[in-house]
């Protein structure tokens, strides 16, 4: 097979396209023939070190694909069937070998590249808005990087659960796009702007009830501004920079806040919770107020150029890797 290994800790240029042996599906897991991997942030945090991890390594956890064969005990699918995951490390490959837990059954109707970008951004989105806040219908959220790939989803999640989306963006071609996802007010955010007296004034001075910040270091301090007394702080990522250490009693002086760190593995922890999420996703598909925008697809020899896109700002919605 082919894949992509990062040979080191460093950018992008440490990403290398290789030759290697097909990986063997041990018991309770398949072997998938990649058809689309979906690139995400947490590959670059891990390719650049901010995740710990072994070097070299194949890159990337999400894809789409057809099962090429199964191990020991694997009972739910069938060679040939089309499936996607969030969680199989090494997915920036020809193939890969995924957990039989971990597999989604790929709708009918829907092609490879938007399989894969279901799993990560999609449950992410979902769990956002459903579990690390509840958004409740009237509830106004702040979703910073509102036309990126989890932004346009979590847009359309809040939009659904009856709230009320302020995004901020750098462009305004991405204000165009979280706009047509839904979002109710859009501004443009940089070191000029004054991203809280911008929010309080979209809020006739309450604050949002939740704040939804993947943007992390350059944000974080104004997220936490905008928020309404026993509002929600939802750090989730951390696409500008990681947010140093801070003191505590900023969450009682700012009104009493609730603060989560959350990632998605706590959020889809059994089978059942898996796809407890996962059927709100694709329910979202069908019903037609879901969306997912493949905003870009690269030959998987090309995931360093991916990855510059991603972390140069470049990209609008989910990144692709085609084999
Ligand atoms: P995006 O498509 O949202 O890309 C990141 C966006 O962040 C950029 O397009 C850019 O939008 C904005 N941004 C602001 N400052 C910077 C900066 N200095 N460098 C790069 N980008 C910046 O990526 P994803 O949708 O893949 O991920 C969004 C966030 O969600 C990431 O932090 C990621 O780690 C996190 N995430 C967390 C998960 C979890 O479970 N905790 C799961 C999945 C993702 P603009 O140009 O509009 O500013």
């Amino acid at each position: 097979m082919f894949a992509i290994q990062a040979m080191r800790q460093g950018g992008p240029e440490v990403l290398a396209y290789n030759e290697l042996p097909d990986p063997v599906p041990g018991p309770g897991q398949v072997l998938v023939d990649v058809r689309a991997a979906g690139v995400n942030f947490i590959d670059t945090y891990r390719r650049g070190g901010m995740y710990p991890m072994p070097f070299p390594h194949i890159v990337g956890s999400e894809g789409a694909g057809t099962v090429a064969a199964l191990g020991e005990g694997v009972s739910t699918v069938a060679v040939g069937d089309a499936v996607a995951w969030h969680d199989a490390p090494g997915s920036y490959a020809t193939r890969v070998v995924v957990a039989e837990k971990s597999l989604l059954p790929v709708p009918d109707g829907v092609d490879f590249p938007t399989a894969a970008a279901i799993p990560l951004q999609g449950l992410t989105a979902q769990y956002l808005a459903t579990g690390s806040h509840r958004i409740e219908p009237g509830q106004t959220a702040l979703i910073h990087a509102a036309a990126g790939g989890v932004g346009l989803l979590l847009t359309q999640f809040v939009k659904h659960l009856g709230g009320r989306v302020i995004g901020t963006v750098s462009t305004r071609q991405k204000g165009d796009l979280a706009r047509a996802a839904g979002a109710d007010e859009v501004f443009l955010y940089g070191p000029d702007v004054d991203i809280t007296a911008t929010v309080m004034d979209l809020t006739n001075g309450a604050g949002v009830d939740v704040a939804y910040d993947g943007v992390g270091k350059d944000t974080f301090d104004a997220s936490l501004a905008s928020l309404r007394p026993r509002g929600s702080m939802v750090l989730f990522g951390a696409a500008s920079g990681a947010v140093p250490p801070f003191d505590i009693q900023r969450l009682n002086s700012g009104g009493g806040i609730f603060l989560s760190r959350p990632s998605l593995q706590w959020f889809a922890r059994t089978p059942e919770e898996l796809q407890e999420r996962s059927d709100m996703v694709f329910a979202g598909l069908n019903e037609g107020w879901l969306d997912f925008r493949v905003g870009a697809t690269f030959p998987l020899a090309e995931a360093a150029d991916a990855h510059r896109a991603l972390e140069g700002r470049k990209t609008t919605g989910k990144v692709v890797l085609l084999p």
